[in-house]
Parts: structure tokens; C-alpha cells; sequence
């Protein structure tokens, strides 16, 4: 039985009591009782769960604001991108009557450059800009039906899903001159799109920051430690240095923005969210000119040995 009790200083503290009837002669002769303080472990349940609230509150937030700001940042950027092609097209006619021969030349020499350089040149920056403002908006869609969607769990061959992955990269595997190593996996139970999405983005990523200097080689190994799948991708790109590696996760953060590299900083927070959503972890181990490891924890399939192990140490 548990019941509260209050101390001498007039503390209450939670006790959970246990007692055990003394017997002697075939008769009750007294009673034994004795109670575990409780105080401290319900104390932490409650902090647990005032930050599982705390954080169920934050995702309703962040949820809230992806759905407003997807929705909303849409219509305006459509406009200019509308507004911007009837400039261009504006531009292009300006650009016809001044050939005219009708047109005095000295209006036609102070105009042209301008309709041929300043005018195209800014919308040219106009254009690139919504082109990467329609890339964030779209993330923030992912984002927002990623929260939406249920999962849907089955049992995944990795084997196979690896193979169908790397083999849909075919054109940047060439492209980058990768060699590509695929061990033996061991199953795990996930949402198969997602899962797909976690290893395609971990793959795209591996192909994109490779290291001019040295060739590419990615390889994928697994193994099944205690009730989970871990898997690891590792390959011998640029690598990232140990004070980047936090950052890497967050949204829209990438380590070299103004690089040649294409990307909007998602693809990572989309893969720490859906393994987070799978109850899962993933981490990186990372040396920079050597390379990167990104590891993927997942249930382990029901049917799995716990022996199997495909890690291993390069
Ligand atoms: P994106 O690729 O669109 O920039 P990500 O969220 O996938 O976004 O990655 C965030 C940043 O982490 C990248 O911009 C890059 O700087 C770094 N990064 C990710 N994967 C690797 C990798 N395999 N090797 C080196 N750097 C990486």
C-alpha cells in the first residue's frame, strides 16, 4: 500500500508500505511493517512527465508553424515568380522596339545596356532566389506531413533495400567514381518509405561531400546488438569536424552554405526525426579528411539472431 506521510519538519514524503502478520501458536501476535521512501522516484516520474508535455507542446508548436509557414510563404513566392516572368517577357519587347529603326540612337545606346544586362542580371538573382526559397518551402512541407503521416511498421530486408537504393543512384555513383561495398544486413522493423528516405538521404549525402583528393568508397555494414539493427554507413568523403557534428542535425544548417555542393540543410534533421519517430537513435563518428560514419539504430526484426554481425572496424 502506498500512502503519504509527513516527517517531523513537515515534509511529506510517499511510502510504500509492506506488512507481514507475526504468527505464533497458531495466533497473530503482532504485525511487522516496513516502507520504502518513494519520494525521489515519484518525483522524477513527475519531471518526466512535465517534460514529455514540455515537448509534446514544442512539436504542436514547430507542427503548427510548418503547416502556417509552408502554406503561407506559397502564395506570395507563386507571385513573383509570376510577376517576375511578366518583367522578363516586358524585358524581351523593350528589347525588340529598341531595334526598331525608327529609334534614336542615343536613347537606344543609354537604354540597351540596361534592358541587356542590369535588367536580366537582377532577375536572374530574383529567379535563384525563389528557386532556393521554393526549395525551403517544399523541406517544410516534408517536415510537416512527416509529422502527419502514421507508420507504418513491417518487417524490412535491408539486403534488399539497400541494393534497390544504391542501385536507383546509379548516375551519381558513376558520376562521383564511387565504389560501393554492401555487407550482409540484418532485418529491422520500420515504415519502409521512411526507412528508404533515412539510408537515400545517408547515400546521397556519402556521393555529394566526397573528398577530390581521394577516391570514394562508402560502404554499409550491420549488426544486431541486444533488441536493435544498428547499421552503419560509412564512407571517405571531406569528413566533419568534431565541434560541426551537433549542427549537422538541425534544420537548415549546413557546414558550407556557399559551396558547389546543392542541398537546403533538411536531409539530415529529416533522418534524425524519422529514426526519432521509429524509436530509434543515429549518430555520426566523424575525422575530417578522413571520412564519416553515420549509424542507424533500429528495432531489430522479430525473427532476427542476435548474433548476426556485419560491423566492422576499418
Ligand atoms: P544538405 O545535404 O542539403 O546540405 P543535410 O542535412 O543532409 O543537408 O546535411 C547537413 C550538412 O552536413 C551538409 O550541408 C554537409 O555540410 C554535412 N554533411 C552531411 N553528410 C555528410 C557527409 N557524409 N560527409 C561530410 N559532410 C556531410
Amino acid at each position: 500500500m502506498e500512502s503519504p506521510i509527513l516527517t517531523k519538519s513537515g515534509e511529506e514524503r510517499h511510502v510504500l508500505w509492506q506488512s507481514s502478520d507475526l504468527v505464533e501458536h497458531d495466533g497473530i501476535v503482532g504485525t511487522i511493517s516496513f516502507g520504502i521512501d518513494l519520494t525521489r522516484s515519484r518525483q522524477a516520474e513527475e519531471a518526466r512527465s512535465r517534460l514529455a508535455d514540455e515537448l509534446a507542446r514544442k512539436n504542436q508548436e514547430l507542427h503548427n508553424f510548418l503547416y502556417a509557414a509552408s502554406h503561407d510563404l506559397r502564395a506570395p513566392l507563386v507571385n513573383i515568380q509570376g510577376f517576375g516572368m511578366m518583367l522578363e517577357e516586358a524585358g524581351n519587347e523593350l528589347a525588340a522596339q529598341m531595334t526598331l529603326p525608327d529609334m534614336p540612337v542615343a536613347l537606344r545606346e543609354r537604354v540597351m545596356p540596361m534592358i541587356t544586362g542590369d535588367i536580366p542580371k537582377a532577375l536572374g538573382f530574383i529567379r535563384a532566389g525563389l528557386a532556393k526559397m521554393d526549395l525551403l518551402i517544399s523541406g517544410m512541407v516534408r517536415l510537416f506531413r512527416l509529422g502527419q503521416v502514421d507508420l507504418q511498421p513491417e518487417t524490412i530486408d535491408m539486403d534488399h533495400l539497400v541494393r534497390q537504393i544504391v542501385a536507383a543512384l546509379g548516375f551519381q555513383v558513376q558520376l562521383a567514381g564511387a565504389d560501393i561495398e554492401i555487407e550482409t544486413l540484418p532485418a529491422c522493423q520500420g515504415d519502409l518509405v521512411l526507412v528508404n528516405q533515412v539510408f537515400s538521404n545517408l547515400f546521397d549525402n556519402a556521393l555529394k561531400y566526397r573528398d577530390a583528393a581521394r577516391p570514394l568508397h562508402i560502404r554499409i555494414s550491420g549488426r544486431v546488438q541486444d533488441d536493435d539493427s544498428v547499421y552503419c554507413v560509412a564512407d571517405t568523403g571531406l569528413g566533419i569536424a568534431s565541434e560541426e557534428q551537433v549542427r549537422i542535425w538541425e534544420l537548415f544548417q549546413r557546414l558550407d552554405p556557399a559551396g558547389a555542393v546543392a542541398g537546403e540543410g533538411l536531409g539530415l534533421n529529416l533522418v534524425k526525426r524519422i529514426v526519432e519517430r521509429h524509436g530509434g537513435r543515429v549518430w555520426v563518428e566523424s575525422e575530417p579528411g578522413q571520412g564519416s560514419r553515420f549509424f542507424v539504430a533500429l528495432r531489430k526484426a522479430m525473427n532476427e539472431p542476435t548474433c548476426r554481425d556485419g560491423i566492422s572496424e576499418s
